[in-house]
């Protein structure tokens, strides 16, 4: 099989780059409207048609905080380009991996779930992480409080 060249590699980065600035651009002109925050770079979203309750339910339509999820000729269908993966879906659904949810960080770090008791747990770890940045600000472990509070010694001219 011949080697492709480098020029026909760059090609096709370059389409993907354009591809995904335009997808980026098309989310934000849907989103702005809703006054909806981006928190993750990527993301993801699954519908098990075979295992959702369907006309019984709708909850997660009506919870959906973007209206990325709608009724559509018998079952729940998906805007993708609004779902800003926040998880709410999830968190309602009766039915455990029902609704898959996978989303990236900035920092790289990857969640999924698909399951409220997920949710719940990935929930109540972030908001512990908040907590223990907000009180290492407040209460700074004994060398950063030295480091914050020491008070600088007077030079020896200036000692009474
Ligand atoms: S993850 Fe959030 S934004 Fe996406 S479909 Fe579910 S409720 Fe809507
Ligand atoms: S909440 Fe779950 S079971 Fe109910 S309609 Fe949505 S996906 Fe289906």
């Amino acid at each position: 099989m011949p080697k492709k060249s480098s020029a026909e590699v760059d090609i096709f980065g370059l389409l993907t780059d354009t591809a995904e600035k335009k997808k980026k651009k098309r989310r934000e002109e849907l989103l702005k409207p809703l006054g909806v925050k981006e928190f993750f770079v990527e993301g993801s979203i699954d519908i098990d048609k075979k295992t959702c309750h369907g006309v019984e339910c709708k909850i997660c339509i009506e919870k959906c905080p973007t209206n990325a999820l709608y009724w559509k000729a018998g079952e729940v269908g998906i805007v993708k380009d609004l779902c800003v993966y926040c998880g709410a879906c999830v968190l309602c659904c009766m039915v455990d991996d029902c609704i898959k949810v996978r989303r990236k960080r900035e920092t790289g770090e990857e969640e999924r779930f698909s399951k409220p008791r997920d949710v719940a747990i990935l929930i109540q770890n972030i908001n512990a992480k908040r907590r223990l940045e907000r009180i290492q600000e407040v209460f700074p472990t004994p060398e950063e409080y030295c480091r914050r509070y020491r008070k600088k010694k007077k030079p020896m001219h200036k000692r009474d």
